[in-house]
């Protein structure tokens, strides 16, 4: 690590590291392997009060920055897991806590902190509207005391295995706004009594229980409107930063254990008399992803030390989720290369890693849409879409 970390940051590193250690390789491939969700580890974690490292010790959490949350998720990818289970309640966070009401944050924050409920479903992806995301078409209809929801998500992860979601939905319609990011609002929907709400599972190449969602007629109480109504795509927009630097963290900690796993392997076996990694073409690929994860690591940092200092740090976490994301499939290829047929089979874990590591570049931000921010708001160039 080049980054010179506090001492209670690197506290934090090693106690998120003894957690994982009690989640071995077999732990990892048989729930990839089964589809199922990795209850057990998920409730340790947030046991230790890791997955609440965001929310305000006056809820029950612990207080912390985004600095610190990257290294929780780091860590865990690091270790062989899989943050992708409890991320959401990370990147969701900062909504909640910028926008959300005293009576909310008061009815909600404590309980998840305790691990009583499960926010970890982000509702945004719809069939017609991914990377555009202002042309979602759910609506949510003010009915007295109530919202009324109708339409259809994709994509939307968790959605069995939480007990409350945030949803992005159209209250103003389209015609009716002069900005096209006008007239949304986000939600907290709690999925335990949301009658009419129908969520279907999709089969995927990674172990990530992904929904399809059907919203018919769904009410929703006023008092779950998070913040104002028609400012809600603002809100998911300031919460853009944070999700970047933790995508990146996750990377990161992906491309370590891609480069640890290689190296060990490289060095330990023989073939034509000599250790794999005393070939040129097996070592270098691997020394030069370790480079990249290097690097992309202290931009990370720095995205993240931004933010917590509160300064603008929109350029240097959208480098940062491109950065590492490359570095990640920079560090898969030669860990899967250098394993050879083996990379291919199952007991390595090389290939479930492959595939959870290949996720990070197109969810949940595709790098296009990256250097779409870079190039127009950070270098000046012509909108391209
Ligand atoms: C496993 C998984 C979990 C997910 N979880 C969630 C979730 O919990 N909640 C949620 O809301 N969504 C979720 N998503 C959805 C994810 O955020 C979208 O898939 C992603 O934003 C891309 O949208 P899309 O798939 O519709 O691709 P599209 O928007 O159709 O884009 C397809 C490709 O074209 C490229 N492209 C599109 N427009 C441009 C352009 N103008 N310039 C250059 N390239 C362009 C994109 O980069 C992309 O590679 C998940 C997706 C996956 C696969």
């Amino acid at each position: 690590m080049t980054t010179a970390l506090s001492q209670e940051q690197t506290e934090i590193q090693s106690a998120v590291r003894q957690v994982c250690s009690r989640f071995p390789d077999e732990y990892w491939r048989h729930v990839d392997g089964s589809g199922a969700y990795p209850d057990e580890f998920v409730s340790a974690l947030t046991e230790a009060g890791w997955l609440s490292v965001l929310i305000p010790q006056e809820f029950g959490g612990g207080g912390l920055g985004v600095t610190e949350a990257a290294i929780v998720m780091e860590e865990i990818n690091r270790a062989g897991a899989n943050s992708a289970a409890c991320h959401a309640q990370m990147y969701t966070m900062g909504t909640l806590l910028r926008h959300g009401s005293e009576e909310q944050k008061r009815r909600y924050l404590p309980e998840i902190a305790a691990g009583r409920l499960r926010l970890q479903a982000f509702a945004v992806t719809e069939p017609d509207a991914g990377s555009d995301t202002t042309r979602l078409r759910t609506t949510a209809v003010r009915r007295g005391d109530c919202y009324v929801v109708n339409g259809q998500k994709v994509f939307t992860s968790r959605v069995g295995q939480s007990d409350l979601m945030l949803l992005l939905a159209r209250t103003t319609p389209i015609k009716s706004v002069t900005e096209r990011t006008a007239g949304f609002s986000v939600f907290l929907v709690d999925l335990r009594d949301a009658e009419g709400l129908d969520a279907r599972p999709m089969a995927m190449m990674v172990n990530h229980h992904v929904y399809e969602v059907f919203f018919n007629d769904v009410k929703i109480p006023i008092r779950n409107l998070v913040g104002e109504e028609g400012k809600g795509f603002r809100y998911i927009i300031d919460g853009w930063n944070v999700e970047r630097i933790l995508v990146a963290s996750e990377a990161i900690g992906d491309g370590h254990w891609f480069v640890q796993r290689a190296v060990k392997y490289s060095s330990g076996r023989e073939i034509f008399g000599r250790k794999l990694a005393e070939n040129q073409g097996v070592a270098f690929p691997i020394a030069q992803a370790y480079a990249q994860v290097e690097a992309a690591s202290l931009i990370r940092f720095e995205a993240a030390s931004r933010f917590d200092r509160q300064q603008p740090c929109g350029a240097e976490a959208n480098m940062a989720k491109l950065l590492a994301s490359q570095a990640s499939w920079a560090a898969a290829n030669a860990c899967l290369t250098a394993h050879g047929g083996y990379g291919f089979a199952r007991e390595y874990d090389v290939e479930r890693k492959f595939r959870e590591t290949k996720l990070l570049e197109i969810a949940p931000v595709s790098n296009n849409l990256v250097l779409a921010y870079l190039a127009q708001h950070v270098l000046g160039m012509p909108r391209s879409y």
